[in-house]
């Protein structure tokens, strides 16, 4: 039976960039398997190069003084590298939900951060507006979007200093002025390929501004200097992650990506919206086109909904502990079939009900 999978990462990946993946396990060069070749061969820094210019064209960001690095440890490990590479007495952060949060309490071990909003007040299920942002600052950080909550930045704010952005769900996945921003990173395993290796793109006129020491794995000059293998990199990762970016681009692109994800989106929020059965979580301004979050209004139906769920060959719709309910995520590679299998279900079940 045909699969739908809305994992919210890791997630779905595009069946011909598995395929050559796992080809390249066997045989990548020769006769030999890309798992035992030395990361300094001419194949593999041929693939580390080419990932790294295939993301900056991608998010039209070549030429423009930025750099593209393919680091491991998770966007988790953005959390606290960010700091220690751009705190030196105060940065502002826009609190969104659970993995702003913890980027704030990270770049807190190194110094002040102050919240220039927060939307905790709401189980994060908006986006605060109409904050501002203090110039003295060293930087703004923010998500754009909220891979638990289903909510997702439509707009950036013009930051008077250097804005850092935590684009892990979101990703190549719509158009946006990609050179607002003067760092941004993402754990590849949505968006981009499987979990082991995060992008970071860096405006290199940002770094060497800190006073404190920073160890050598840690510091983007480094990683730059070394072409992002200053140690041995995953190398499994960025090859898959260089072969997704190759199938964006002959698709057309984020512009052309955008138009599936949307129309990916307003399926399946149209449903939520016409369906009584169905509660959306999110504001609807601030909704997300990567995860659309939602409950049952009436939870006697959670085990009927859940065994057509299941009869479907849908994979993954188990919402986040915080939010309960449902979350369908949406990224790149799910077909918008996989949406209308989930819309019939969710109709279906009214029809029954
Ligand atoms: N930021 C966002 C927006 C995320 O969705 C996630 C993971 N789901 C993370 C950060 C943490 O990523 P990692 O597991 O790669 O550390």
């Amino acid at each position: 039976m045909k699969r739908h999978n809305f994992s919210a990462g890791p997630s779905i990946l595009p069946g011909s960039v598995l395929q050559k993946a796992s080809e390249a396990v066997i045989n990548f060069d020769n006769g030999l398997s890309l798992l035992e070749i030395s990361h300094r061969s001419k194949p593999f820094v041929d693939v580390m190069e080419n990932a790294r210019s295939l993301a900056l064209e991608l998010l039209g960001l070549e030429g423009k003084g930025y750099k593209a690095l393919f680091l491991q440890g998770g966007a988790s490990t953005q959390f606290f590298m960010v700091a220690l590479n751009m705190l030196e007495k105060r940065a502002g952060y826009l609190n969104t939900g659970t993995w702003s949060d913890k980027a704030i309490k990270e770049a807190k071990i190194y110094d002040d951060v102050y919240e220039v909003a927060s939307s905790k007040d709401a189980n994060y299920n908006y986006i605060p507006k109409g904050f501002d942002i203090p110039a003295d600052y060293d930087y703004f950080h923010c998500t754009s979007n909220n891979t638990i909550f289903g909510t997702q930045m439509k707009e950036f704010p013009n930051s008077p200093i250097p804005m850092i952005c935590d684009m892990s769900s979101d990703i190549f996945s719509r158009k946006l002025d990609f050179s607002k921003f003067d760092l941004i990173y993402a754990g590849a395993q949505k968006n981009m390929g499987p979990a082991g290796t995060t992008l970071v793109i860096v405006k290199e006129d940002i770094l060497g501004k800190v006073s404190r020491k920073i160890p050598s794995m840690m510091d983007y000059k480094v990683q730059i200097s070394k072409g992002s293998m200053f140690n041995t990199p995953p190398v499994f990762a960025v090859y898959t992650s260089m072969l997704t970016l190759e199938w964006l681009k002959d698709l057309g692109g984020i512009a052309a990506i955008e138009k599936e994800n949307d129309k990916k989106a307003q399926l399946i929020y149209s449903e939520i919206d016409l369906n009584p059965l169905f509660k959306g979580f999110s504001a609807k301004p601030d909704r997300s086109t990567m995860n659309a979050t939602f409950t049952l209004a009436n939870e006697d139906l959670k085990e009927t909904f859940e065994t057509m769920v299941k009869e479907a060959g849908i994979n993954g719709l188990n919402g986040h502990r915080s939010v309960g309910g449902y979350r369908a995520s949406m990224y790149n590679a799910l077909p918008l079939d996989s949406v209308g299998v989930l819309v019939d279900v969710m109709s279906e079940l009214e029809r029954k009900a």
